[in-house]
């Protein structure tokens, strides 16, 4: 329901959970986070209010990193638990995804992937992306090129931000009939599915258009189209009121 994405210099756990906090009035059933930090991924998910989250992360704290994401969820497939909150990782735990909307053909791609040994633990339409990404980054060793690679086979709608370990200080995004906004500040990078999260941070924004990619990072900001053919990027001013 809500996405926020983070790289720069600041805690990424701090804007994440603030941006997420800026989405609250949408509505959801669940939350959870993930950061990069000490080469590995660490996240944190609960089913519930954000209170909840953040009790878990009181509890047991992420390491300090300047790349994350995080997600508000308003289930579709699978009920409300801990265990379907996003973000969702393949089986080696180096990939992170938050998915907002539908992947209608996500029974064949479980199939498939259960076929060649993944292990799916959710019972959302989204953990099949996890596990497509990871295996297409094992050949490419590009995030934003496993995204496309990725985005090519799934049909539905979909607001997809993804972080890897093994790609740091770079967040991936992706959008087909959902919206996503980029947030452009200064050594620091921002994706949301609504301004709102990034108001706070920069007025800055690009409009990501459909079928497109973004590959985030704190000083560039680079738009391809699903078939990796290069995208216009305009940004715009965000004149909306904050205090709203
Ligand atoms: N279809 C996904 C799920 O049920 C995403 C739902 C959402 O948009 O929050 O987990």
């Amino acid at each position: 329901c809500g996405i926020v994405g983070y790289v720069g210099s600041q805690s990424a756990l701090d804007v994440v959970t603030a941006g997420l906090k800026r989405l609250e009035y949408r509505g959801y059933d669940s939350a959870g986070v993930a950061v990069l930090a000490d080469g590995g991924l660490a996240t944190a998910k609960r089913a519930g209010k954000l209170v909840n989250l953040e009790k878990e992360l009181a509890e047991r704290p992420l390491p300090t990193g300047t790349t994350g994401i995080g997600h508000t969820r308003w289930a579709t497939h699978g009920g409300p638990t801990d265990a379907n909150a996003h973000p969702h990782l393949d089986n080696a735990g180096r990939v992170a995804v938050v998915h907002n909307g539908i992947i209608e053909n996500f029974a064949a791609l479980r199939a498939e992937l259960a076929e060649r040994g993944h292990d799916l633990v959710s019972e959302t339409d989204t953990e099949v992306v996890a596990h497509l990404l990871a295996e297409e980054f094992s050949s490419c060793s590009d995030l934003a090129e496993a995204m496309r690679l990725v985005c090519r086979r799934l049909e539905g709608a979909f607001t997809l931000v993804a972080v890897h370990a093994d790609a740091p200080d770079v967040v991936v995004g992706a959008r087909r009939n959902s919206p996503l906004v980029v947030g452009v500040g200064e050594d620091e990078a921002f994706l949301a599915s609504d301004v709102a999260a990034f108001i706070a941070h920069t007025r800055s924004a690009i409009e990501l258009g459909q079928d497109q990619v973004v590959e985030l990072r704190r000083d560039a900001v680079t738009v391809t189209g699903f078939d990796g053919s290069p995208a216009d990027v305009r940004s715009y001013h965000v004149d909306w009121d904050a205090s709203a």
